[in-house]
């Protein structure tokens, strides 16, 4: 279970972002825009991002965004709840009816194919659009793309959509990978990951990710995304799809999905009963009846869902896995339930395609080698192999990035992943037929109540940042219904993550940073003065707890009464309940909302980036203001007698689904006990590391008895002048002591901070320590001047075996040195793939997407030659 972002520590992940480079690559060459992301959290948060991305290109300066009416309606509803906090208008029209007369239009959105399965030309309406100075956004299909034109050759601007069909399951809803492309012009207002080519000290190309973490942190409260979790590992294995079919594999299974929906249409038309749209269309036929619930009905008896629109309107769309029997039963259903005098087999010569000449595609894509040379089971398996084993994940060590809470995955809880009923449900699917998903919903909503001390929970949010946003949009509802329109200012610790301000900047919200004190408290003295100050319009503070410094801090309850007697709400911030469970709670403390990482605290693998779950907890008087969904009724767990939703805040009812098993599962097997036991064994195992370590580096903040929480911060800083030392090259030559660097330069510039949680052993944690110490000393040998202060084994690490097996070796210290300065590194070494990667490099010369002729082709190339 690879690390949470791979920020920083590149060299051993050259795996992993080799297959999201794949992503990004597949991604570019099917919409026909050459930058993308990898990737957002479903198609319609991707849509608001766009949406987001259109107001920032044109700075602002134009307020309204229009919405076509066959967009997702799940689309539509978060772009709306989005643009409530950017103070943007939202008209949702016909395109044939938009209007840019008022000069007020910063974008459009539009769908290709559109939600009832109909394929229009957008050549003129983009052109029309751009005349008048507006941005276009294309709500879009992978699969689609191989036979349409795709949006970059009609002029689009930004393309979005979901790559689930890419081989990921339904899962009720996700986790599924959500894509963005641009062009290069608007490369730097992309949200996301993005991952970047750039080259190692050796000067060899090496992968990296570009721009994402650092810039959220810089930009904060100027922030338009918060978006840091995304969908890493389903990007991934969406990637590994086009790996496998390539783009013959592909345009072959687009074909049967598109012929199979030709010959429905085909039968419908001759059985003559219902009307077929006549809207050329990819996979979703839609078709006028005269009761649409009797055939909905029928279906269902077979064992199929159909989407029914309205009374009179049905649309029945098709995928990979639809066979011919099951267009024959569909035959059936659409004539009442008796048989007919042919079958789709017998249709199928007749089918032609029904997309016109003018929006076939006729550009090749998917052309890189990686998509053509792994196409057989065993090659793929190799070629998976091959990256995984470039990657160092929990498999082979600690991961003890502080904040990010890397715990053990154990195999048991993974398990329900898999089970087919919970795999293959649609998230639309009627409540009835998931009975299961929904007892699991309430016992787990239940749970989390009784951890949290909250009275309703929201399984919404499909990550942290994702659940702030949701967390503060119920604060501004509350206020609102109240009357308190003005209530917008959010008070926010210099010491919040990055997500913090910008999920407040996306809720509208004016942010009033309070400083800490020496010992990484927040100031209460600044604290009081900022709440009385915006007494009148105080919204909301968000305080995260422990403190992002790793410590209890003493004022917490007076931090809640001070914001309450000011009128504001309190948000807390839940990526440290893993040092609260059992011993305390946010409600207990006075919270009135909290999000949970359940991909942290809740043992969810980060997948190197995703997927997770941010659900909600709220307070009794917030419960009425939770998210709701257009499609399938949702509110809280348990849901009050009286509802006012914020909106909806995910495409997904239940956000994703799929993985909430995962952490039902830790849960009800650890018990309430067994759950207190992990929280005080985090906290034991933080102090055990500090009194080891103390003696060796500074330990930035305790509490008042000397002790820290669940994780701490060393402070490296003053190496600087003694040794010329920086924090980077500590981390890095961990990686050659086999080790994931602590989390770096935050929340503090110039230290670590380190999480060992419950899961690792005192061997393991001693193993850690011992090579923090060793690290010290290596420090100590260039502060007494017996290595030198620019050439020394930190300076150059890490070291990848092309370094220290090359026939020249100038480095005034031993190879074998390098690469084995501790002696568990002989029984197994776990090598880094490349040298120290040039960020700085990779920033100037910003290269996303594979490219012809490079490293990673000549290797491929290579290796089936
Ligand atoms: C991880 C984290 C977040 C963001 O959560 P995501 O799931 O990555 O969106 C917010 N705050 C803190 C303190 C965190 O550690």
């Amino acid at each position: 279970m690879a690390s949470e972002c791979g920020f920083g520590t590149a060299e051993i992940a050259q795996g992993r972002l080799e297959s999201l480079l794949n992503y990004q690559t597949m991604v570019a060459d099917l919409t026909g825009l050459p930058m993308s992301n990898a990737s957002l959290l479903d198609e319609a948060t991707a849509a608001a991002e766009a949406m987001a991305m259109c107001n920032g290109i044109l700075k602002s300066k134009k307020k309204t965004f229009l919405i076509a009416s066959n967009c997702h309606p799940q689309t539509i509803d978060v772009c709306q709840t989005r643009a409530a906090g950017f103070d943007l208008n939202v008209i949702v029209a016909d395109a044939k009816d938009f209007d840019y007369s008022s000069g007020d239009v910063c974008g459009v959105l539009v769908q290709y194919p559109g939600t009832e399965g109909e394929v229009l030309d957008y050549a003129e309406f983009v052109k029309d659009a751009h005349a008048h100075g507006v941005k276009v956004v294309m709500a879009t299909d992978l699969l689609a793309l191989t036979s349409l034109r795709p949006p970059g050759e009609i002029g689009a601007d930004i393309a979005v959509g979901s790559a689930q069909r890419f081989g990921v399951p339904m899962g009720y809803g996700g986790p599924h990978a959500a894509f963005l492309a641009t062009s290069q012009e608007y490369k730097r207002l992309m949200p996301g990951r993005i991952i970047g080519v750039s080259v190692d000290s050796s000067g060899k190309p090496a992968l990296r990710m570009a721009m994402q973490t650092r810039e959220q942190h810089i930009r904060r409260d100027k922030a338009t995304s918060n978006i840091c979790t995304a969908q890493a590992l389903l990007a991934n294995m969406a990637a590994m799809y086009a790996v496998y079919h390539g783009p013959e594999g592909l345009k072959a299974i687009a074909d049967r999905v598109h012929g199979l929906a030709g010959t429905f249409a085909q039968g419908l038309k001759k059985l003559g009963t219902v009307t077929v749209q006549e809207l050329p269309f990819f996979d979703t036929v839609k078709v006028k009846v005269a009761d649409a619930n009797a055939i909905a009905q029928e279906a269902c008896k077979n064992e199929m869902n159909l989407r029914v629109v309205d009374a009179t309107t049905i649309t029945v769309a098709f995928d990979e896995t639809t066979t011919l029997e099951d267009v024959d039963k569909l035959f059936k259903v659409f004539n009442g339930g008796k048989p007919v005098n042919f079958t789709a087999e017998s249709l199928a010569p007749e089918v032609s395609s029904s997309i016109p000449s003018s929006l076939v595609r006729k550009s090749p894509y998917l052309t890189h080698p990686i998509f053509n040379m792994y196409h057989t089971e065993h090659e793929l398996l190799r070629y998976l192999h091959k990256l995984q084993s470039k990657d160092l994940s929990l498999c082979h060590s600690m991961i003890p990035l502080g904040s990010c809470t890397m715990k053990l995955n154990a195999t048991v809880e993974m398990m329900p992943v898999t089970y087919p009923n919970f795999a293959n449900m649609h998230p639309f699917a009627p409540t009835d037929q998931a009975a299961g998903y929904h007892e699991m919903f309430d016992d787990l909503g239940d749970l989390l109540c009784k951890i949290t001390g909250f009275d309703s929970f929201s399984l919404q949010p499909n990550a942290g940042a994702s659940g702030e946003y949701a967390g503060l949009m119920v604060i501004r509802a509350y206020h609102r219904a109240r009357g308190d329109y003005h209530r917008d200012v959010c008070i926010i610790p210099v010491s919040a993550h990055g997500t913090n301000p910008a999920s407040a900047a996306m809720c509208g919200m004016k942010i009033v940073a309070v400083g800490t004190d020496s010992k990484g408290n927040i100031n209460i003295e600044e604290l009081r003065k900022a709440a009385e100050a915006n007494k009148d319009n105080l919204a909301a503070l968000m305080v995260t707890y422990p403190s992002t410094h790793g410590v209890y801090e003493e004022g917490i309850d007076e931090i809640c009464m001070i914001i309450h007697e000011n009128g504001g709400q309190v948000y807390m911030d839940g990526a440290n309940m893993n040092a609260q469970v059992g011993l305390t709670s946010p409600g207990f403390i006075g919270a009135d909302v909290c999000h949970l990482n359940l991909h942290k605290t809740f043992c969810i693998p980060h997948g190197g980036g995703g997927p997770g779950m941010g659900p909600i907890g709220v307070k009794k008087h917030l419960a009425p203001f939770l998210p709701s969904h257009p499609v399938i009724t949702t509110g809280g767990f348990p849901l009050p007698e009286k509802t006012d939703p914020l909106g909806t805040i995910s495409a997904a009812p239940w956000g994703s689904a799929l993985i909430l098993p995962i952490s039902y599962t830790y849960i009800a097997m650890m018990g309430s006990k067994g759950l207190t036991d992990a929280s005080k064994i985090a906290i034991l195992n933080a102090n055990y590391m500090t009194k080891r370590l103390e003696k060796h580096y500074p330990v930035l903040f305790r509490g008042v008895n000397g002790t820290v929480a669940h994780e701490f911060i060393i402070d490296l800083r003053g190496f600087k002048t003694t040794a010329g030392i920086e924090p980077e090259d500590v981390a890095k030559r961990l990686m050659d002591y086999g080790f994931h660097a602590p989390t770096m330069s935050w929340p503090v510039p110039g230290t670590l901070m380190i999480e060992p949680t419950e899961s690792e052993s005192k061997a393991e944690l001693d193993r850690f320590c011992d090579a923090l110490i060793s690290i010290r000393e290596e420090i100590a040998e260039i502060e007494s001047g017996k290595a030198d202060v620019n050439n020394n084994v930190l300076k150059s690490a890490p070291h990848p075996p092309q370094l220290l097996m090359s026939d020249s070796w100038t480095k005034p210290y031993s190879r074998e040195y390098a690469a084995f300065p501790a002696a568990w590194l002989r029984g197994a070494k776990f090598w880094p793939t490349t040298c120290r990667v040039d960020n700085v490099y990779g920033d100037r010369n910003l290269i996303c997407t594979l490219q012809q002729g490079s490293q990673v082709a000549e290797e491929a190339a290579a290796a089936t030659a």
